[in-house]
């Protein structure tokens, strides 16, 4: 028998996700971000999900293929656009809309030899400073590439950086809507956060928006809301079973470095999960988890392959009960992705990211 570790991936909830975006944003076109391997999901896992999106949105050349090879003839865009010139070739050959964030990408179009002019999304840097064309400098980008052939229509992208917290958006919409004021094309500026807490702002709503962490349930500002409030539906599971007990009496230690000490005669169950799994190891003694759907918590260390749990309020929970570490469990019962990433100090993006290969994955 195999390792009772398995990942599961929820077709209905990722439906559910992406139905409560679009309601956030009922005029706008919904680009499903799934890039990342569909942030750690499998994008051929994801596809049935997530078809009723108007397209995909990803990173890497080789995924949009994927997504191509999956009998998707919709829009595909490349976040950061392409790397080396003859990325534009593929482009063309797939239809790839992408990104252009700098001159060099620019350069690489004038030299591009190609019969179907491609659409472009010129980048806005509006105050992140990370990828895109300064308000002052993006008229220029956006004369330039619209003098050249290669180039059909151009499109108007820029990315929040706050979105999520209490800086809000409303600066980087300002400049946005100053610097293209009078320029053509379609825009789309919001993330998940942007997209649920700003929906009520028409700029943000603009033509596309671009979820990827809310049609994965998880919410994009927890603890301040959780996916519950927000009603998504965590979209995998990870569970495991117990492969073992022990009976602890007062001043037993468990695990590495005997970081939790039994204060009082215990049960504690262990779990065939560790952060080679990708369960991750900044969690300690607390941190939820659900033994037959009950709530209880982990204590001691994560190691490589296992970590342990207080039976105390499970007692009727033995070798082979049904551990979820995150997702639902068989009874219906429900633990957050995200109260998982709070108790190790990150967020859910990064831990759907990080499941690791050794974990099968299912979808249902
Ligand atoms: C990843 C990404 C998104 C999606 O962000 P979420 O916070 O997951 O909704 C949107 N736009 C761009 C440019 C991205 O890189």
């Amino acid at each position: 028998m195999p390792r009772p570790i398995q990942a599961t991936i929820h077709t209905e909830a990722l439906r559910n996700n992406l139905a409560r975006v679009r309601a956030a944003v009922p005029d706008a076109r919904v680009w499903g971000v799934v890039k990342a391997n569909a942030y750690g999901h499998g994008i051929e896992r994801v596809f049935e999900g997530l078809r009723g999106a108007d397209g995909f949105a990803l990173l890497d050349l080789d995924e949009a293929q994927r997504v191509r090879d999956l009998g998707w003839r919709g829009p595909i865009l490349l976040l950061e656009g392409v790397f080396e010139p003859r990325d534009l070739e593929l482009c063309s050959r797939l239809n790839l809309w992408h990104t252009v964030h700098c001159d060099e990408q620019i350069d690489m179009l004038a030299t591009h030899k190609t019969h179907q002019p491609h659409r472009v999304f010129l980048k806005m840097n509006s105050g992140m400073n990370r990828l895109g064309f300064t308000p002052q400098r993006y008229r220029t980008a956006w004369a330039r590439l619209n003098a050249l052939p290669q180039v059909d229509e151009i499109s108007l992208i820029t990315h929040f950086s706050d979105a999520d917290g209490p800086r809000g958006i409303a600066h980087q919409v300002a400049a946005f809507a100053e610097a293209t004021r009078d320029l053509p094309g379609e825009r789309t500026l919001g993330n998940s956060a942007a997209t649920l807490r700003h929906a009520q702002a028409a700029d943000v709503r603009a033509d596309w928006v671009r979820p990827g962490i809310a049609i994965y349930g998880s919410a994009p500002d927890f603890p301040e809301r959780t996916a519950q409030q927000w009603g998504l539906q965590g979209a995998m599971t990870l569970a495991s079973k117990l492969i073992g007990t022990q009976d602890l009496q007062p001043g037993d230690t468990v695990g590495y470095g005997s970081s939790f000490t039994a204060n009082a005669p215990m049960r504690i169950g262990i779990v065939a999960c560790g952060y080679a799994d990708g369960y991750p190891r900044h969690c300690t003694t607390g941190t939820p988890v659900l033994v037959n759907g009950v709530r209880t918590r982990m204590v001691g260390r994560v190691s490589m392959d296992m970590i342990t749990v207080d039976l105390g309020g499970v007692p009727d929970a033995g070798f082979g009960s049904e551990v979820t570490l995150w997702g639902r469990a068989s009874s219906g019962a429900v633990l957050s992705i995200d109260e998982i990433a709070q108790a190790a100090g990150t967020v859910g993006y990064e831990l759907m990211c990080a499941l690791a290969m050794r974990v099968p994955v299912v979808v249902d």
